[in-house]
């Protein structure tokens, strides 16, 4: 497998006034394969957005490297960063926030082609613009509209093409679907699979719901209070969770066939959540979790192999 991104002991802390420091993403370090999806799943406030747009550059790192096909693109500055802005793009959560209404929906996808110098012919950025509304489900008079006339379902469908205007490798999919009705996320995902196949593409999925990254992703890391504490296949990690943060999320989960859901254990998510600003050593996880020692408290569980392909950061695995 072919590694595209490497992130390596990656923070991302940001000053807050008269407090110190927060510690949205405190010492990460992961691969995303060329072609795959990686899902990264937590709760609100987990880190896992800053961790996306870090990776992108959207934030400077504070410490730690990220590399991008095996360049070293950790806050890199002008040309540098174009070149790595022309192959990473990022789809946002809130397709209602994210497209300027003032400008027609060609000129919103029409934007990075400029911004790069790509298709320097008009006719060619305007033949371009028809083929991806084509590509992700609109047609070409939709072009001269303007994002309110369009369904939320159909605003992200047009965030997806202006993603991919400058014909990206790498995505980063931030919650594209959590502010979309239910009845319409599943056509997202779809066109999300359907366009990976399609042109290649790698992404980074993000989403605050395990059940959500579930059908889209290879493999899933979940994240708590700015660290990953499990990583592993999605297909091992909801059979085979391990980490107690992940066991109580996937208990969460509804089943679909009722006997089962009436039957099964849910482990409940209780006790303090602690603060990311200021946080010393120790697991983050220990305020809620029932298997707790002292040296929970005093000492950080780091990511490792407890099973092939299968990572947890856990004292429990030593
Ligand atoms: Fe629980 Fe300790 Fe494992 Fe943290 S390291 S999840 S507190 S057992």
């Amino acid at each position: 497998r072919e590694v595209l991104v490497h992130v390596d002991h990656m923070k991302k802390y940001f000053p807050v006034r008269k407090k110190g420091v927060l510690k949205a993403v405190d010492d990460v370090s992961f691969n995303i394969y060329k072609g795959e999806t990686l899902g990264l799943v937590g709760e609100s406030g987990c880190g896992k957005t800053t961790c996306g747009r870090t990776v992108l550059g959207l934030y400077p790192v504070t410490e730690g490297t990220v590399e991008y096909a095996g360049k070293n693109v950790t806050n890199l500055k002008k040309n540098d960063l174009n070149w790595f802005k022309k192959r990473a793009q990022m789809i946002f959560q809130d397709p209602y926030a994210s497209l300027d209404p003032r400008m027609t929906v060609g000129d919103i996808i029409k934007e990075g082609m400029e911004n790069f110098g790509l298709y320097p012919k008009k006719e060619e950025r305007e033949e371009r613009v028809y083929e991806l509304l084509r590509l992700v489900g609109l047609n070409k008079e939709h072009a001269t509209r303007f994002p309110h006339e369009f369904s939320g379902g159909q605003r992200q469908r047009i965030g997806i093409a202006r993603a991919l205007a400058v014909d990206p490798e790498f995505i980063v999919c931030d919650e594209p679907i959590s502010a979309l009705d239910v009845s319409i996320q599943a056509q997202v995902v779809n066109l999300l699979v359907k366009l990976q196949r399609e042109l290649g593409l790698t992404y980074l999925f993000i989403a605050h719901d395990l059940s959500m990254v579930k059908h889209i992703s290879d493999r899933v890391g979940v994240m708590y209070m700015g660290h990953i504490v499990e990583l592993a296949s999605s297909k091992e990690l909801y059979a085979n969770p391990q980490h107690p943060y992940t066991k109580a999320l996937l208990s969460a989960i509804p089943i679909p066939n009722p006997e089962k859901e009436k039957n099964k254990v849910v482990l409940p998510l209780e006790g303090e959540v602690g603060s990311p600003i200021n946080c010393g050593p120790g697991c983050r996880f220990a305020s809620r979790c029932k298997y707790a020692t002292k040296r929970c408290k005093t000492e950080t569980p780091v990511l490792k192999e407890i099973e092939k392909e299968h990572f947890a950061a856990c004292h429990l695995f030593d």
